[in-house]
């Protein structure tokens, strides 16, 4: 079962490298964005800010220290930390790499094993609550790590799929979710599922979200989607 996901970005031009990448931090129960270059990578972060970003530094285009330096100038994401990844292992790409700002750096080839704990180290750092972070809306809190929603004191009794809805929406109350994003955020971009499903799930969440009274907090937007509030 997925908790509230940290969303990490990975920028890498070579398909393979980022398809292991993508599949270990999704198996680690991240969520994946990926840019193949660094134009596509600083729309993305301009677009949402992600959580940590794995970040190549050979890279067409747009280099990987360039970026680096851009989102660390950017009051709105200088604290997202980021991961360089660089085939050259001399000192003084190191030190080059730690005063553009990278917050770590490993070279290629790395053990996944290891990046997979740099990753987790940085966002223990810069998210001290971790996954295990506890979201609240109103009168309703969402623990992240326990998968226990109270809504005014009242234990509520989620499946999974309600589970990971609610923490979509907690996660950005009042942001308006088409159902195709739901869909990508809560079953997976992979998984075959009809739209209408959204539909069904959303029905069974403001069931039991007013299960012990309390006003329906889920707000149909007409032609749009869904939002909290
Ligand atoms: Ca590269």
């Amino acid at each position: 079962m997925r908790q509230v996901q940290p969303h990490v970005l990975i920028v890498e031009d070579e398909p393979s490298q980022r398809a292991v990448l993508s599949y270990n931090l999704e198996s680690e129960g991240f969520r994946i964005s990926e840019a193949e270059d660094g134009d596509a990578a600083l729309l993305m972060v301009s677009e949402e800010v992600p959580d940590l970003i794995v970040l190549d530094w050979m890279l067409p285009g747009v280099t990987g220290i360039e970026i680096c330096r851009r989102i660390k100038s950017r009051p709105e994401t200088r604290d997202v930390p980021i991961i360089m990844l660089s085939a050259r292992s001399e000192e003084v790409d190191r030190v080059r790499g730690l005063e553009t700002g990278a917050d770590d750096y490993v070279v290629k080839p790395y053990s996944v094993t290891e990046l997979m704990a740099r990753v987790k180290g940085q966002l223990r750092r810069s998210r001290p609550a971790g996954v295990g972070e506890t979201l609240s809306y109103e009168d309703i809190t969402l623990d992240a790590e326990t998968h226990r929603v109270h809504r005014d004191g009242n234990l509520l009794k989620l499946g999974p799929t309600e589970f990971r809805l609610l923490a979509t929406f907690m996660e950005k109350p009042g942001r308006v979710w088409s159902r195709e994003q739901l869909l990508d955020r809560v079953w997976g971009r992979d998984v075959y599922v009809d739209t209408r499903t959204v539909d069904v799930h959303i029905g069974r969440l403001r069931k039991v979200l007013c299960a012990h009274g309390g006003d329906d907090p889920l707000r149909t937007v007409r032609g749009a989607g869904y939002a909290l509030g």
